[in-house]
This record gives structure tokens, C-alpha cells and sequence, in this order.
């Protein structure tokens, strides 16, 4: 069952989406060679618990973080630990933010320094793509029109979307119906309304769309072994068209 939510619920939706985002770019902000994935969840699990929320990925399904830290190949679902980020390296950072009963959800890849022209092409489509399927997140619309909006123009660009993994319905949980698809016909699937709120949240692959886990349980990675890209915000569907709920806060990207 899909759940609409009514103003007053978009406006404390809107609270815990402000904290996730916050915390999301505190940890972009602490990206640098260097750094561990763990120091990195570490900020972030910080902002979240500062701000009294909750971080909603920890013990989510076990998994031992405030944030999923992938690196290059890896696509979602990195567990933070002892790797040491490089200069060179593409990072996308997932975390969430549950506050007052309602979640927030959102990702962004993050450049560690300076990286090669290949992956700023990548990491620029798949935000390219995320602002396209926001845009098709409207009232008249269906699902597929953002599915297809994604992979449209993620393929245009010579890029692979991977079907395994989907955006979600959020709001009283982390995930609700419908399943987001980064694929899709434009005008097929379920009618779009107002008070839907949606983790849209492309994830875009160089070389194929396969991924696999590894061993230990969570990471996704790309089955070519090739760079992926991960940018996700929660958007509201409104009467008068999308709205983002986890833009961050300007001081949080200073
Ligand atoms: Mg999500």
C-alpha cells in the first residue's frame, strides 16, 4: 500500500530529511585522501545523533553503520572500515535520518581530490539523471516516466543503469511501496499523486549493469569492476510538482 502523506506529515518528513542531508554533506565535507569510510560514518553518525535524530541505517538488516561508504566499483551498501580513501577515488556516500517518526534518505558521490576526466563525466551524468527523474516526479506523470527519464539519458551518455536495485517509497519507514525503478517506459506504471514521498535514486554503472555482492554480505559492486555513480534525494510529489526534501541546508555545504 502506497501512503499519502498530508502537509503536516510533509512538514516533519521535511525535518528528518533536513538532518540526513545535513549529516550527508558533513560527511562530504570530511572526504579527502586519507580518510577512512569509518571516519567518514563517524561524522556522520555525529550530525545525526547532535541533531537528536536517529541514524536509520544502523541495525538496519544488521548492517554495521550510520552511512554506506562505496568506493569506485562499489556501487551501495559499503560497510565502513579501515579503507583508506585515495586521491583519485569517486565516493558515494548513503545515510539516513529518522526523526519524530519520519525518515529522510539520501546519497551523493563525493570526488576524493582530484579525479580522472572518466569519472567527473560519470559522477556528472548520474546527478544529470537524478535531476531528470526529480522533474518527472509530478502529478499526471506515472512511474515509468522516471524510470525512463533516468535511463534515457543515462544510456544517451553511454552509461549502464542497473535494474537489480531501485529506488523506494519513504516516510513512517525507510522503505515503503512502490519500488522506484531507474528504468522504464514513459506512461506505463502507477499514477503519480500528490502526497507521495519518493527515494529517487539513480545508481549508474560503467561497462555493464551486473553488480554482485562480495563476501562479506552488503557490498555491491560493479560485476565489470568499472566506476559507479550513486546520487539519491527524498522528493515530495506536490499539486504543483516536486519538491526535494533533503536539499541540504546552505551552511551545511560551506
Ligand atoms: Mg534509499
Amino acid at each position: 500500500m502506497i501512503s499519502l502523506k498530508n502537509p503536516k506529515e510533509l512538514a516533519a518528513m521535511k525535518q528528518a530529511c533536513q538532518i540526513a542531508a545535513g549529516a550527508l554533506w558533513a560527511g562530504g565535507r570530511a572526504v579527502a585522501p586519507g580518510v577512512t569510510t569509518a571516519e567518514i560514518d563517524a561524522v556522520i553518525h555525529d550530525y545525526i545523533v547532535q541533531h537528536g535524530a536517529r541514524p536509520n541505517f544502523l541495525g538496519y538488516g544488521g548492517f554495521k553503520g550510520s552511512a554506506c561508504v562505496s568506493v569506485n566499483e562499489e556501487l551501495i551498501h559499503g560497510i565502513p572500515g579501515k579503507r583508506v580513501l585515495k586521491e583519485g577515488d569517486i565516493v558515494s556516500i548513503d545515510g539516513g535520518a529518522e526523526l519524530n517518526g519520519f525518515h529522510g534518505d539520501n546519497a551523493w558521490t563525493f570526488a576524493v581530490g582530484t579525479v580522472s576526466e572518466e569519472a567527473a563525466a560519470l559522477m556528472e551524468a548520474t546527478r544529470i539523471a537524478l535531476e531528470r527523474a526529480i522533474e518527472a516526479a509530478r502529478p499526471g506523470n506515472r512511474m515509468g516516466d522516471i524510470g525512463h527519464a533516468v535511463q534515457s539519458y543515462a544510456e544517451s551518455r553511454g552509461y549502464h543503469v542497473v535494474r537489480q536495485y531501485v529506488g523506494h517509497g519513504i516516510g513512517r519507514k525507510l522503505h515503503e511501496s512502490p519500488e522506484v525503478p531507474n528504468f522504464g517506459q514513459p506512461g506505463r506504471g502507477i499514477r503519480l499523486l500528490p502526497g507521495m514521498t519518493l527515494a529517487i535514486e539513480p545508481m549508474i554503472a560503467m561497462g555493464t549493469h551486473q553488480v554482485r555482492v562480495l563476501r562479506d554480505g552488503w557490498t555491491v559492486v560493479n560485476a565489470s569492476g568499472q566506476l559507479t555513480a550513486h546520487y539519491e534525494h527524498t522528493v515530495a510529489i506536490t499539486e504543483s510538482g516536486p519538491v526535494i526534501l533533503t536539499l541540504p541546508p546552505e551552511e551545511a555545504i560551506e
